[in-house]
């Protein structure tokens, strides 16, 4: 039995933009991010986050930082009785980096790899899913994934990504929402109701 997922672009979405988280401390929820992610879940949907790390690749962080950051986020979720169902991360960058960072794959977002890993490790039907993000990336491994549809946020990166954008977009979000409470909101008017 497959269920449908909101995947979550991480920086800028269901934590505060700050640039490169460099330690875990510098993590930050944004404010309605654990009563969207319980009303994601609480419709029998996965929470799945789907995020780019490359500043370990860039020499910004050391590589054990993502997962210890992942660690943060996942215990300032559980203070608000909030979780998540997965989470995945991109630590390559196709430019730069050591070997083994320093490649061009296909989980890096706009590709779909991280959607695609995600559906086979968690039973997820992609063609009933959505991605919500602050980012064209995320719209476009929305796409590529052939997700049921994308939301962009107008925090975070989101308000200039638009702008950038306005002129020649290949692709361009089903919904475009002021906040996670509200991106939430129009993706569960739209997503079919699930049973677990
Ligand atoms: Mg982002
Ligand atoms: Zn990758």
């Amino acid at each position: 039995m497959t269920r449908a997922a909101v995947f979550f672009d991480r920086d800028g979405t269901l934590c505060r933009e700050v640039g490169y988280v460099n330690h875990p401390d510098r993590l930050a929820l944004m404010p309605d991010t654990p009563a969207a992610l319980r009303a994601v879940r609480a419709r029998g949907l996965a929470a799945i986050v789907v995020t780019n790390q490359a500043g370990a690749a860039r020499g910004y962080f050391p590589f054990h930082l993502i997962e210890e950051t992942h660690r943060r986020l996942v215990d300032l979720l559980a203070r608000e009785d909030a979780a998540l169902d997965g989470i995945y991360y991109c630590p390559h960058h196709p430019d730069v980096g050591p070997p083994g960072l320093r490649r061009r794959c296909r989980c890096r977002k706009p590709g779909p790899g991280m959607l695609e890993r995600a559906a086979r490790e968690h039973g997820i039907d992609l063609a009933r899913s959505w991605i919500v993000g602050d980012t064209f990336k995320d719209v476009g491994a929305g796409r590529a994934a052939g997700l049921a549809g994308a939301v962009l946020l107008r925090t975070g990166y989101g308000r200039g990504e638009l702008v950038k954008h306005a002129a020649c977009a290949d692709v361009w979000p089903d919904v475009v929402a002021d906040t996670l409470t509200d991106a939430v909101a129009h993706v569960l008017a739209r997503v079919g109701r699930e049973h677990g």
